[in-house]
């Protein structure tokens, strides 16, 4: 009964991205969801409840829809055009109108219930124990317990929020690209580098301007803020871009998103309320791995105890050398990036740039392939023959030391017109059990670097080969896992404060001296990076760490107290609660008129409600995992299996703070984060 497009869908081949019809996308998804409603039904109609007869053919069912929608989703993210536009967006709303009603419908929750209560429960795997603790969890969080009238309100607040987060979105960026600034006296450029003068012509030509536009995209904006030497400029340019969507600044009142917040406050804490969580905050931690509110403020906190000092010190040396080497005596805050960035350059004399020659993309792959061989025994082999969305594209296969194949990855690299920017990872299919077989996990790793031009290899700086150990460690979680139930396989049903565990943790070996040699290597000479350069680059790693982390930990405590304490009867709370947070972390001067939280849409916008700290929390959890190899060496073989076999391979199948304890032996501490960044020795 399937058209073409759906049996694009296989569990043993690869995907044939080249035969998807987008036109029968819609068609494909409505097909799929409507037998997914009617097989549900069928199985419902048994009398009792198992593993085999209900979740594993639900398994089964899930599986198709998330292989297929994954494909749209990926093509729709790096070779996007209008029709697979249209086609996602007509989509998204269907799928996830079923995801509610999933969520939602009593009688699978019963029966879900009735299988954990079973005798038969305490037969099945960890596994399989977890992926039904879970689901449990999830109806409950979807208001399934609700009666009918409440979970139409529910159903209600749910869809009204996802559009006001919308709004915010798309005020933040009307706000975003409705101030511009023309620039034709060449003067005001005044010590913005040659690319940045280019970016700014560019602009201007795409935009029918002539000369030069300053725009607050963040190249542009970063490039004023950091290297102008006009201080009005700068003073304007800023100005500009820390009240956007606000009450003040030069578009005051205009696409304003302050009554927005106040919604999007207000309806996600009648969420939490219906659930029976004293505030949206609790409601956020459930799923994730820090226990409670308290949990997650006394770690901000003590952070923030350890790190301030430091970031005080470190201002007023930014501040010292703005007024005796720039004459700079009442220090604003848009001198901040300025003064940085001359101080870097005085202490610190290299650049990206000065790097590129050593870290040739296939040294760097070669390097990347070669530790992961060392530490977890894993051999990659490359395949010319699979059907990709782009010539560019490469393909890697992962087999153990049985031979046996774990896992593919698609790499997609270069930056590339319809592609998304910055780089991630994502899952294309995920582990599971199959008739007498395993269906193995396929990943994407997605970046955006500069591809080779003519005969010469891409050629990366080092903060690019970060951003490829770091999407490749995420690629690992989902690749070397050897969960058999796709709920809690590879990065699905990990807890949304640990998933940058893997990924922050394989940064690690692109700064050790040791590891360096196996990833780069001038690309015409083949001579190593030289030990000054190196000894440059990692002292610059710790530039303003602590003020750095001070920042981190401003939005931290800000969208976590938020969520916490947000009253609609009090007025004027969220910047009430904003000020009271700088007057504990902030080293640096702020403006009355700064409204930085209008456009702050990881909380208001996205998906990080509550869960900024999440940023700070996996760096703990990543430093003190890297502090282990530290102790028993980086290419330790045995401690590299300890990680294999405790983290990598159990995904979301076990408690994500039980696993950590597995492998460290201990819980995590945040001493080895605040020594690697030069905090605390
Ligand atoms: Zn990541």
């Amino acid at each position: 009964m399937y058209d073409t497009n759906t049996t694009l869908v296989s569990q043993t081949t690869l995907p044939k991205f080249s035969q998807i019809a987008i036109d029968q996308v819609e068609n494909a998804i409505n097909e799929i969801l409507s037998d997914n409603r009617k097989q549900l039904q069928h199985l419902l109609s048994t009398q009792h409840y198992s593993w085999n007869n209900l979740l594993y053919p639900l398994e089964a069912l899930d599986d198709r829809l998330h292989q297929y929608w994954s494909l749209i989703n990926h093509l729709h993210s790096v070779a996007d055009n209008e029709a697979l536009r249209n086609a996602y967006s007509t989509c998204l709303p269907l799928i996830s109108e079923y995801s509610i009603e999933i969520g939602q419908n009593t009688a699978l929750f019963e029966a879900v219930e009735s299988i954990a209560k079973s005798e038969d429960f305490k037969q099945l795997t960890t596994a399989q124990q977890k992926a039904i603790t879970n689901a449990l969890r999830d109806f409950q969080l979807s208001g399934v317990h609700l009666p009918d009238d409440k979970k139409k309100i529910f159903k209600k607040l749910t869809r009204e929020l996802s559009s006001l987060s919308n709004q915010f979105q798309q005020n933040t960026l009307d706000a975003t690209q409705g101030w511009i600034k023309h620039i034709s006296d060449e003067e005001q450029l005044a010590g913005l580098p040659e690319h940045a003068r280019a970016l700014a012509a560019d602009t201007a030509k795409q935009r029918g301007f002539d000369r030069w536009l300053i725009t607050l995209e963040p190249p542009s904006y970063l490039a004023i803020m950091q290297y102008a030497d006009n201080r009005e400029l700068r003073e304007e340019v800023y100005t500009a871009q820390c009240t956007r969507a606000s009450d003040q600044g030069p578009n005051a009142g205009k696409w304003d998103n302050s009554q927005i917040m106040i919604d999007i406050m207000e309806k996600r804490q009648q969420i939490a309320a219906m659930l029976n969580y004293q505030n949206f905050a609790e409601l956020s931690l459930v799923p994730k791995m820090a226990e409670s509110t308290t949990h997650v403020m006394s770690f901000l906190n003590e952070l923030r105890d350890a790190g301030y000092k430091k970031a005080q010190q470190e201002a007023e040396e930014l501040k010292t050398f703005a007024a005796d080497q720039l004459g700079i005596t009442d220090f604003q805050p848009w001198d901040v990036g300025y003064a940085s960035e001359k101080l870097r350059q005085q202490l610190f004399d290299f650049s990206q740039e000065e790097l590129r020659p050593y870290f040739p993309e296939p040294q760097v792959l070669n390097g990347l392939f070669n530790i992961t061989q060392q530490l977890y025994g894993i051999k990659i082999k490359q395949r010319t023959d699979v059907d990709t969305w782009h010539p560019d594209v490469k393909f890697f296969e992962l087999y153990d030391e049985s031979g046996t194949l774990r896992g593919q990855c698609y790499f997609d690299l270069y930056a590339r017109l319809n592609k998304r920017g910055g780089a991630w990872m994502d899952d294309c299919r995920g582990r599971r059990k199959l008739d007498g077989a395993t269906q193995t996990p396929i990943a994407f790793v997605n970046c955006n670097f500069s591809p080779p031009i003519g005969e010469e290899p891409s050629l990366f700086t080092h903060e690019e080969v970060l951003t490829v150990f770091h999407e490749f460690g995420h690629a690992l979680q989902h690749l070397l896992t050897t969960v058999d139930v796709a709920d809690v396989a590879g990065i699905s049903g990990v807890a949304w404060d640990a998933v940058e565990l893997p990924s922050q943790f394989f940064e690690n070996w692109c700064w050790q001296a040791d590891a360096i040699p196996l990833i780069a290597k001038h690309y015409k000479t083949g001579e190593a990076l030289p030990d000054n350069l190196l000894q440059k680059m990692r002292s610059a790693k710790n530039f303003q760490s602590a003020i750095f982390m001070m920042r981190q930990l401003e939005f931290a405590l800000f969208d976590f107290r938020l969520h916490s304490e947000f009253d609609k009867e009090k007025p004027n709370q969220i910047q009430t609660i904003l000020d009271e947070v700088r007057q504990d972390v902030c080293v640096l001067p702020i403006v009355p008129f700064n409204r930085f939280q209008n456009g702050f849409s990881h909380i208001f916008g996205g998906g990080y409600s509550a869960g900024y700290y999440s940023y700070k929390w996996a760096e703990v959890l990543s430093s003190d995992a890297f502090s282990k190899f530290e102790e028993e060496g980086i290419f330790n073989a045995d401690t590299g299996r300890q990680f294999l076999h405790n983290i990598l391979e159990k995904g979301g199948s076990e408690d994500a703070m039980d696993l950590f304890v597995k492998f460290r032996g201990r819980k995590p501490t945040i001493d080895a984060l605040l020594r690697h960044e030069g905090i605390k020795p």
